[in-house]
């Protein structure tokens, strides 16, 4: 199984061998995780037909993946211009597929960066040169983002640039469920262009919303550089490197609109524009920890959502720890639950500091259980309202500026929200989860709880550069042993 990527027609699961192995994948990964941040995988996600393929399994389920013992499926989404939104969640988008609890699903993730570096991350990729297909008359996907479709810059206003690939809906989710997204795997997508064979590559933006911003020491202070890596598709190395940076010089898109800034996602770089510094980061390894930023649910109060802010749904919380072996917890906010997945990183620091990650296309394999409103209370997963990550040794609880900036801050939130957000208001939010899951999912008594959380939680900055900003605590499992069970 340690080559395997799922492709279009996966027999994964079609057995009961298979299904135990994607199973022991599972849980292996669970135990490496953290401990070995190497790639597993990374063979070729091949790309077939633009459309959902889907094996059948006759075997029946364990009780963890299916109640009613039914047969697991497992579904193939490669990324298509028909099978993302790009830039938005909404409820009412038409969903690419329908599951049932306990089906996998594997996902082909495209980054919105793919642009920066076209001959690298877009040339000869089927499916991203749909997604970012743009010539004098049209664009692959018109709208990027929930914003209005006549905006100066472009459809969709980029208010929200994420790629997301779904939704997935799973059938019988409604409001007040749990919905559990395992995280079976996680592979970078192969560069498709022959010169550049064995290797993936991903793209960093120090842009004008990162928190540096204006800040700098050398002239001119406010300027957009972007560095590209170069990432081991094979899986063999556990790092990347840079190849190149070049400073965003305005930029002229197919339409003809100039783009002094990184104001639109998938502007076409054009590369006799700018200067490239070879030689940057010389001999110096990132340790590569792929995973998404962009994971979640679509929420209820608004029918279009930015994908950049994140709430109590999940979306954009880049938070580097939601990799392969991670297993996140949604509240579920409208039926069907409405999954989508995008912003894919090779790798992310805490903060997020620049604006962006090393923005790299992933492939992941997804199983998805379903945890009715009913069967919560008495669990740990009662009363849950945020997005909670459990990896294979700790809690992780993600605060917010605003823990539903949606509901907080009314009409107008997805604007505004950039203007109010804080560390501070995150830290009191985290710092509130926390003492919630304390007291409900250990039993502790208040003073019990403030206590452990001084000398035993971890609260980190998640990021400071998605309009709500972000705080998780992070707690080990290994506190509580006498409890397990
Ligand atoms: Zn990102």
């Amino acid at each position: 199984m340690d080559d395997h990527v799922c492709g279009p027609g996966c027999m994964h699961g079609v057995t009961a061998e298979n299904e135990k192995d994607i199973k022991g994948e599972f849980h292996a990964a669970r135990r490496s995780f953290l401990r070995d941040a190497m790639v597993v995988g990374g063979g070729a996600a091949t790309l077939g037909a633009l459309g959902v393929s889907m094996s059948p399994s006759a075997m029946a389920a364990s009780a963890s993946a299916k109640p009613g013992n039914g047969p697991t499926s497992h579904y193939y989404i490669p990324a298509s211009a028909e099978t993302v939104l790009w830039g938005y969640f909404s409820k009412s988008a038409k969903p690419v597929v329908e599951i049932e609890t306990g089906d996998y699903v594997t996902i082909e993730t495209l980054t919105h960066h793919s642009n920066d570096d076209a001959e690298r991350m877009v040339k000869g990729d089927p499916g991203a040169e749909s997604v970012f297909y743009w010539d004098a008359k049209r664009k692959g996907v018109n709208r990027r983002g929930a914003g209005p479709m006549d905006a100066k810059i472009g459809a969709g206003g980029g208010e929200g640039v994420h790629i997301c690939t779904g939704p997935v809906f799973i059938k019988g989710a409604e409001p007040g469920d749990i919905l559990e997204v395992r995280i079976v795997d996680v592979a970078p997508r192969p560069s498709a262009n022959p010169a550049f064979k064995g290797k993936s590559f991903g793209s960093n933006a120090a842009a004008n919303w990162g928190f540096h911003y204006g800040d700098l020491l050398s002239e001119p202070k406010k300027r957009e550089v972007v560095t590209l890596y170069e990432i081991d598709a094979t899986g063999e190395r556990n790092w990347a490197r840079a190849v190149y940076n070049y400073r965003w010089t305005p930029q002229t898109d197919p339409f003809g609109v100039v783009h002094p800034t990184i104001d639109y996602p998938g502007i076409p770089v054009n590369h006799s524009t700018i200067r490239k510094n070879e030689n940057v980061l010389k001999n110096i390894r990132v340790p590569i920890r792929p995973h998404f930023g962009t994971i979640g649910l679509a929420p209820a109060e608004a029918d279009m959502v930015t994908s950049i802010p994140p709430s109590y749904t999940g979306g954009n919380i880049d938070n580097w720890r939601i990799g392969k072996g991670a297993t996140l917890y949604f509240p579920v906010a409208v039926a069907g639950a409405m999954f989508s997945v995008g912003d894919p990183h090779a790798s992310q620091g805490d903060s997020e500091l620049c604006g962006t990650a090393i923005e790299c296309s992933l492939t992941g394999t997804f199983q998805f259980v379903l945890h009715k409103k009913a069967e919560l209370p008495g669990t740990p997963l009662a009363e849950l309202n945020y997005p909670l990550l459990e990896t294979q040794d700790d809690w992780v609880l993600h605060g917010f500026s605003f823990a539903n900036y949606l509901a907080e801050l009314g009409a107008g939130a997805q604007q505004s929200i950039y203007s109010k957000s804080s560390v501070d208001l995150a830290l009191r939010d985290a710092y509130h989860k926390m003492r919630h899951f304390l007291m409900t999912t250990q039993r502790l008594d208040e003073d019990e709880a403030i206590s452990l959380m001084s000398v035993a939680v971890d609260f980190g900055i998640t990021q400071v550069v998605d309009g709500n900003w972000g705080v998780h605590a992070v707690i080990k499992k290994s506190i509580f042993p006498a409890r397990e069970g």
